[in-house]
């Protein structure tokens, strides 16, 4: 008897304790702070293009050799648009055999990748999980949306800033030159202005006592 209310105590427990599981996929469980999903490419705004020019590194780095990824010259850079010489042309990763290890994010230097918040990757086909370029940047730009991303670093100037940039140097050096050269010719005197020239003592002619008397013989 005393063992049967015990049980009943603990099942009345149970049926009262809050639920922790969700109704997948009709209900989402709010995602923790710092949850990290797959990969995904990341959008220079201010340039108009991706940040990864392809490098490779962490496709070299990858442990499970997930990815892969092409780069080209980049156009923007010809037309003096961008200051990346090199951009992604292909970029592919295989979601289906990703660890979420973010070795990918620790070693690239260009704030190309970061781990997204995307996870709900459940596809029927065995290649739908290789998600190429457009896609992993459609990922990526909406976890820059959702988390405020900022890159780490300003981006160096392009062909044309530089340019700009040299231009703007040259006109404040040349406007400095020229203010110097006003101000020293404010200083000089002005021609006709006898007041720093000494006064020339005026020029007579004497003539010697013993030459008067000569011509007076
Ligand atoms: S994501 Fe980074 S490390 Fe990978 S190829 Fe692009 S620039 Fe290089
Ligand atoms: S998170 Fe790890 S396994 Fe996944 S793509 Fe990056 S390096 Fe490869």
């Amino acid at each position: 008897m005393l063992n049967s209310v015990k049980a009943l105590k603990v099942s009345l427990g149970t049926m009262m304790r809050r639920k922790v599981t969700a109704e997948y996929p009709d209900e989402h469980l709010p995602l923790q702070d710092r949850f990290m999903g797959f990969p995904a490419l990341t959008w220079d705004e201010a340039r108009d293009e991706p940040f990864c020019t392809g490098c490779m590194v962490c496709v070299r780095y990858c442990p499970t050799q997930c990815m892969s990824a092409q780069m080209t010259d980049n156009p923007k850079f010809a037309d003096g648009d961008s200051h990346r010489k090199k951009i992604i042309e292909t970029f592919e990763i295989n979601l289906g055999r990703c660890i979420l290890c973010a070795i990918c994010v620790d070693v690239c230097n260009f704030d190309a990748i970061e781990m997204s918040t995307e996870h709900e990757r459940s596809e029927r086909l065995r290649d739908a999980n290789r998600v190429d370029l457009p896609a992993l940047l459609e990922m990526g730009k909406a976890y820059q949306e959702e988390s405020s991303w900022k890159q780490s670093k300003p981006n160096a100037a392009s062909p044309k800033e530089k340019e700009a940039i040299a231009a703007a140097k040259a006109a404040k050096e040349a406007a400095a030159e020229a203010e110097a050269a006003s101000e020293t010719e404010s200083m000089a005197p002005e021609s006709g202005d006898a007041g720093d020239t000494p006064e020339q003592p005026e020029t007579q002619s004497v003539t010697r006592p013993e030459a008067q008397q000569e011509n007076s013989t």
